[in-house]
């Protein structure tokens, strides 16, 4: 846990930890999947 920030770029959670752990959960239930890459790293890597 760290102090809360505005500018922290992982709000409105704590932390990047947090943040993957509750987009994870968000994610297996929404889709069914593990956790993955976010959707700005799949981009990256996309090339178009
Ligand atoms: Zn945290």
């Amino acid at each position: 846990m760290v102090p809360y920030r505005t500018d922290n770029p992982y709000r409105p959670f704590c932390c990047k930890g947090c943040k993957a752990f509750d987009l994870g959960a968000w994610a297996s239930e929404q889709f069914r999947v593990e956790v993955k890459p976010t959707t700005e790293d799949l981009l990256d890597n996309d090339g178009l």
